[in-house]
C-alpha cells in the first residue's frame, strides 16, 4: 500500500487513527515492545448476533458488540451506540479512547465500548426496548458494577439504561443500579448527570480562554452537532456571555454573527424536529459552516470530521473536541501547523464518564448528593485535568493531545507494573 492509500484508510478507520496516537505516544515515552503490545490489543471483544422480534412478527438478527479495551486500573466502563454504521473497528477505538480518557481524569476505571448495528429512527419504541434487552442479556456475564459498566453514547439515553438495569438486575435477581449510569433521576441516577459532558466543554474552554487571555463576551463559538453534548454545552456557554454564532446539524446550519438564542433555537426544535427555518438566524451551507472565523470551535457529532482534506480551512483559535474521535491522525499536523490550541477529546469530553464515575459511586453507597456537590466535584476534577495536561506538554515540548495521551498511558502502565503482567 503506498503511503497515500495508507493515510485515506486510517482517515476512514478509527482504529487505525486511535494506533497512530498511541504509536506515537509509546514511542515519546520509550515504551517497551512487549507494554505496547499489552496496551493495544483490547483485553476482551464480544460480538453477539441477537434475534429480535420486529413489530410486523418478522424475526431479525442484529449485531451488536462489547469492548473492553482495558482493566488494568479498574472495571471497564464506556457507553453504548447504536447506528446503522457500529463496526468492530470502531468500537475498539472508542473502547481504547475510554481508556486514556478514565485515565486523563484519573477515575479508578478501564475502558470500554458497546455498539449494536440498527437505526434507531426506523424502530418502534418496543423494537428498540427489546433490541437492547437482548443485547444485555447476551453480554450479561461480561458486565457487572465490578467488571464492566454502560453508559448513554450516540442514539442512546437515560431510558435505554433503565432497561438495560432491569434486564441484569432479573438475571442476578435483584435491582442492580450500579450496573450502568446515565440512568434516569429516580432509578440510581445522578444530578448533573446529562449535562456533565458539554459542562465539560465548557470548564475546559473557560481554562483555555484563561490561559490565552481572552474573556468569554469575545469568544465566538460554532458548533457542529446540537445533541446532547453540543445543545448542553451552547446552553452553558451562552449564559456565561460567549457568543454562539453557528450551530450545524448533519442536515442543516444555522449562522447569526450577533449570536444565537441557544434556548429559542431548542424550543424550535423540539416543535419542528430539525433547525432549518429558525427565525433568530440564518441558513447557511453545513458543508462550509465549519469554517466560519470564531474563536472556538467544538466539533459535537461523530468521528472523523476535521481531516487532511479541511483541517487547513478551519479558522478557529480554540478546538474543544466534545465528541470522540473528531479529528484525525494527520489533521492533527495540521492544526499544529496552524496553531490551533487543541483541548483533545479525552480531555474535552471526559466530564460524561466523570459524572458516571460519581454516579456509580452514589448507587454503591446508596447515598446521593445535590447537584452543587456534583458540579463542583466535576469543576475540580476538569480543571485539575485541564492544568496536568497543559503543564505536561510544556514539560515535555509537545501538543496538547500528545501530552494527554503520554499523561494517561503513564498512568496506566503504571499500573499495570505494580500489578505484574500475568504472562
Ligand atoms: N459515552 C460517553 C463517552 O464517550 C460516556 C461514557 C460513560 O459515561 O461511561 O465518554
Amino acid at each position: 500500500m503506498s503511503a497515500a492509500t495508507v493515510s485515506l484508510e486510517q482517515e476512514k478507520n478509527p482504529w487505525l487513527a486511535a494506533e497512530a496516537r498511541f504509536d506515537n505516544a509509546a514511542k515519546l515515552l520509550k515504551l517497551n515492545e512487549g507494554m505496547c503490545k499489552v496496551l493495544k490489543a483490547p483485553s476482551r471483544e464480544i460480538t453477539v448476533n441477537i434475534p429480535v422480534m420486529l413489530d410486523d412478527g418478522r424475526l431479525e438478527i442484529f449485531t451488536g458488540y462489547r469492548v473492553q479495551h482495558s482493566i488494568a486500573r479498574g472495571p471497564g466502563k464506556g457507553g453504548i451506540r447504536y447506528a446503522p454504521d457500529v463496526s468492530l473497528d470502531e468500537v475498539r477505538a472508542l473502547a481504547s479512547w475510554m481508556t486514556w480518557k478514565c485515565a486523563v481524569v484519573n477515575i479508578p476505571y478501564g475502558g470500554a465500548k458497546g455498539g449494536v448495528i440498527c437505526d434507531p429512527s426506523l424502530l418502534s419504541d418496543g423494537e428498540l426496548e427489546r433490541i437492547t434487552r437482548r443485547y444485555t442479556a447476551a453480554i450479561a456475564e461480561f458486565i457487572g458494577p465490578e467488571i464492566d459498566i454502560p453508559a448513554p453514547d450516540v442514539n442512546t439515553n437515560d431510558r435505554v439504561m433503565a432497561w438495560i438495569m432491569d434486564t441484569y438486575s432479573m438475571r442476578v435477581g435483584h435491582a442492580t443500579t450500579a450496573v450502568v449510569t446515565g440512568k434516569p433521576m429516580n432509578l440510581g441516577g445522578s444530578l448533573g448527570r446529562r449535562e456533565a459532558t458539554g459542562r465539560g466543554c465548557m470548564i475546559v474552554t473557560l481554562e483555555a480562554l484563561k490561559k490565552l487571555g481572552r474573556r468569554p463576551e469575545d469568544t465566538r463559538v460554532v458548533i457542529q452537532g446540537f445533541g446532547n453534548v453540543g445543545g448542553m454545552a451552547g446552553t452553558l456557554m451562552a449564559k456565561l456571555g460567549f457568543k454562539i454564532i453557528g450551530i450545524i446539524e448533519y442536515d442543516g446550519a444555522v449562522y447569526n454573527p450577533n449570536g444565537i438564542n441557544v434556548d429559542d433555537l431548542m424550543s424550535y426544535r423540539r416543535e419542528n424536529g430539525n433547525i432549518n427555518g429558525f427565525a433568530g438566524a440564518e441558513a447557511v451551507d453545513r458543508n462550509e459552516a465549519m469554517f466560519l472565523e470564531c474563536e472556538v470551535l467544538i466539533p459535537a457529532a461523530t468521528e472523523n470530521v476535521i481531516t487532511s482534506q479541511n483541517a487547513a480551512k478551519l479558522r478557529c483559535r480554540i478546538l474543544c473536541e466534545g465528541a470522540n474521535g473528531p479529528t484525525t491522525a494527520i489533521a492533527d499536523e495540521i492544526l499544529a501547523e496552524k496553531k490551533v490550541f487543541v483541548i483533545p477529546d479525552i480531555l474535552a469530553n471526559a466530564g460524561g464518564v466523570t459524572v458516571s464515575y460519581f454516579e456509580w459511586v452514589q448507587d454503591r453507597q446508596g447515598y446521593f448528593w445535590n447537584e452543587e456537590d456534583v458540579n463542583q466535584k466535576l469543576q475540580e476534577i476538569m480543571v485539575n485535568s485541564f492544568a496536568a495536561v497543559v503543564a505536561y506538554g510544556e514539560t515535555h515540548k509537545v501538543d496538547n493531545r500528545t501530552a494527554a495521551y503520554m499523561l494517561a498511558l503513564d498512568r496506566v502502565v503504571g499500573a499495570i507494573k505494580l500489578r505484574g503482567i500475568y504472562a
